[in-house]
């Protein structure tokens, strides 16, 4: 809980409102925002509201100002988190981690930049050279990874959609030593249309791909590599177009094509083979080539293009990991090494029309609430253990029965999804989502809706409803099953593998792989997803959680504007009222005796100026008894809890009075 500020700024910590409902939580997070207070905490968690101006709290006086402090001693930022997970790596030896999440643009990078910046601020003292470097390269490799991010924004409005998880390893020093990044991928792509042709004339892969992704140019090479990620993508849907003559789908034109074969190194006739026809493994065994309908092939190069860029994404992120990883690491010469953890990921998400995307952000969303729930609740239990105090139950809504909803091997949705995409035959989305209820109509957090045909079209338009822990979420089934399924034919793989261009071979090594050898199912999307969510949560399960939840103001990116509807929604959907509920449902605040004396003992007779008792727990009893809320509190062996806010809140305003 953060002191030193004025009521007028509104409540620094939530868990201070008189009561916990959306009507004051909102007013707090408001007025704060008007008096341009962009962080509050929930305890432990910082809420953030993307001021969209430039504001004057990044400094180095800030920095200062919250190094090596405790958490209640300045006002709410990111840097309070920043170096309580920096003290608890530095000081307990633990991995600890930073989990940002919110929706796009309500200022996750920002924030994730904020808090890389400030842990290079404090480390390496001596400044040493080899240390300087490695923050240089962790720091420059997030905005390589970013300049994805952004050249697609511009041209695009709808960014990348990626989770992205960083490692900092520490050695005992608590210098930074290296770095791991796993990246996310919820939707492969929004395609960009149409490079232009002289771009696309000009660039070409390079032989050499380690020179030009690493050297000191990194970001700018990047956006290169990126322009040319964009001209891949671009081209097939852009330029590619198909037409049926006399029964036969050919490519519309030859220059599309011969592009393709430039950018990628491979023959021009090979392309298009690979675009207008698939091979197959006949029942007998045989392997035929079977031609492609024109809407198959439009499909294909979708698929082609959406591929393409991922792994060129991939690729891209391993070769930063080899550069950051950490190297030569002796444990015996240079101590524990340990990890802060950086995870920057989307929020639930609730949109007019949610469809395969949105399950699985909001499935990502229940496992790491379900993460949120296990970690506090084991933090708070361990903290009581330290400190001698009776464990208080605590009531909350456990969300594991969700998580079992969507992920349950045979019964959950993924499972079924995934059945009905391993189903021979013509499978539709409805027919799927009539097996899911079929297996799941009786789940409480289960729904699904038939609704009446519209107007327009006679077809029954059908969905499902979750209820997930942070609200109601009605999905569209439809082209579930066709974004679950691995949608690249075999001869793109191939194709690529083929290319003359080492890199792109290196890409595709599946593609070496004949027809008949791919028979086994490749995964499918949801479980590819689901088994990252899963070694996701595995690896923060073992760290010591911090959490930064931002919501963005207003869709107008506009520095004044407060829009109330959509703040709440956030709210809503970022579960920030069960955080605060989870947060006070034990004792909601806690300090040392010393620094609760050093505050408050002006407020009592006893400890005015100096007290005269033989420990410091003492004379904060006397305090606590003087203002009668004795029934309130318990006394750790080095720690005051006090159970409800409205204790302190007291004792805060008789302190106000009198200074
Ligand atoms: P996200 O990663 O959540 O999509 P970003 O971090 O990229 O969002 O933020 C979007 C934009 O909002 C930034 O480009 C910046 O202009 C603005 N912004 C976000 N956080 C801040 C901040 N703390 N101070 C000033 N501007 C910010
Ligand atoms: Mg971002």
């Amino acid at each position: 809980m953060a002191e030193l500020e004025g009521l007028e700024f509104g409540k620094s910590d939530f868990v201070l409102l008189d009561e916990v409902n959306m009507e004051q939580f909102m007013e707090n997070l408001k007025l704060r925002f008007e008096k341009a207070r962009i962080y509050t905490f929930i305890g432990e968690v910082v809420v953030s509201v993307n001021p969209y101006k430039q504001m004057d709290i990044y400094g180095k006086e800030a920095i200062d100002a919250y190094r090596g402090r405790e958490l209640y001693e300045n006002p709410p930022h990111l840097y309070a988190v920043a170096d309580a997970a920096y003290k608890a790596m530095k000081r307990r030896a633990k991995d600890t981690c930073i989990v940002i999440s919110g929706e796009s643009g309500a200022g996750k990078t920002e924030a994730s930049k904020y808090i890389m910046q400030y842990i290079a601020a404090i480390t390496n003292p001596s400044q040493r050279a080899e240390v300087e470097s490695v923050k240089n390269v962790l720091l420059k490799s997030n905005c390589v990874l970013e300049a994805f991010g952004n050249a697609k924004t511009n041209r695009n409005d709808n960014s990348s959609r990626f989770g992205k998880y960083m490692d900092i390893n520490f050695n005992f020093n608590g210098d930074p030593t290296g770095g791991h990044i796993n990246n996310y991928l919820l939707e492969k792509v929004r395609l960009l249309r149409g490079g232009s042709e002289e771009m696309l004339g000009s660039l070409h892969l390079q032989n050499d791909p380690v020179n030009y992704v690493y050297t000191r140019e990194g970001a700018a090479s990047t956006f290169y590599n990126t322009r040319i990620m964009n001209c891949v993508s671009a081209t097939p849907q852009g330029n590619l177009q198909f037409e049926t003559d006399s029964e036969s789908v050919q490519v519309v034109g030859s220059e599309a094509v011969s592009d393709i074969a430039g950018l990628t190194t491979t023959e021009p006739d090979n392309v298009t083979k690979s675009l207008l026809y698939r091979t197959v493994a006949t029942g007998g065994g045989e392997v035929i080539e079977k031609g492609h309908t024109e809407k198959e092939a439009c499909f294909g190069r979708d698929a082609f293009a959406k591929a393409l860029y991922e792994r060129l994404f991939c690729w891209i992120v391993a070769r930063i990991n080899a550069v950051i990883e950490v190297k030569d690491y002796n444990p015996v010469l240079h101590g524990k090494n340990t990890v802060i953890g950086v995870l920057d990921i989307y929020g639930f998400e609730i949109f007019d029309n949610n469809s395969f995307e949105q399950f699985c952000i909001n499935y990502c969303n229940e496992k790491l609430q379900q993460l949120f729930i296990e970690l506090i609740l084991r933090q708070e239990q361990d903290e009581y253990q330290r400190e001698g105090i009776t464990w208080q139950h605590i009531d909350y809504f456990n969300n594991q029965i969700i998580v079992d909803l969507v992920e349950q091997p045979h019964k959950g949705i993924i499972s079924v999804l995934d059945e009905a995409c391993l189903t021979v035959g013509k499978v539709t989305d409805t027919i799927c989502l009539e097996s899911m209820d079929a297996k799941l109509g009786q789940h409480p957090h289960y729904t699904s809706r038939k609704l009446t045909p519209s107007d327009k079209t006679m077809e029954f338009h059908r969905d499902f409803r979750i209820r997930h822990y942070a609200g109601d979420v009605t999905y569209s089934v439809e082209g579930f099953l066709d974004k679950n399924k691995d949608p690249l034919f075999q001869d793109f793989k191939r194709l690529m593998y083929n290319s003359s261009n080492p890199v792109l071979k290196e890409m595709w090594p599946d593609g070496q792989l004949s027809i008949t050898e791919v028979t086994k199912r490749p995964l499918t999307a949801a479980t590819l997803f689901k088994n990252s969510i899963v070694a996701l949560v595995d690896k923060l399960g073992c760290k010591e959680p911090y959490y930064v939840r931002c919501i963005k103001p207003n869709e107008m990116k506009s520095p004044v504007l407060f829009d109330d509807a959509r703040c709440q929604h956030q709210v809503a959907y970022l579960g920030l009222l069960e955080n605060v509920r989870v947060r006070r449902a034990g004792f909601a605040y806690r300090q040392p005796y010393a620094r609760f004396l050093q505050r408050y003992k002006m407020t009592c007779e006893y400890t005015w100026p100096n007290h005269l008792m033989e420990t410091d727990r003492e004379a904060v009893e006397a305090i606590v008894t003087q203002h009668g809320f004795q029934d309130d509190v318990a006394y750790g062996h080095t720690k005051l809890f006090v159970r409800t806010p409205r204790s302190l809140f007291t004792l805060e305003q008789e302190r106000a009075a009198l200074i």
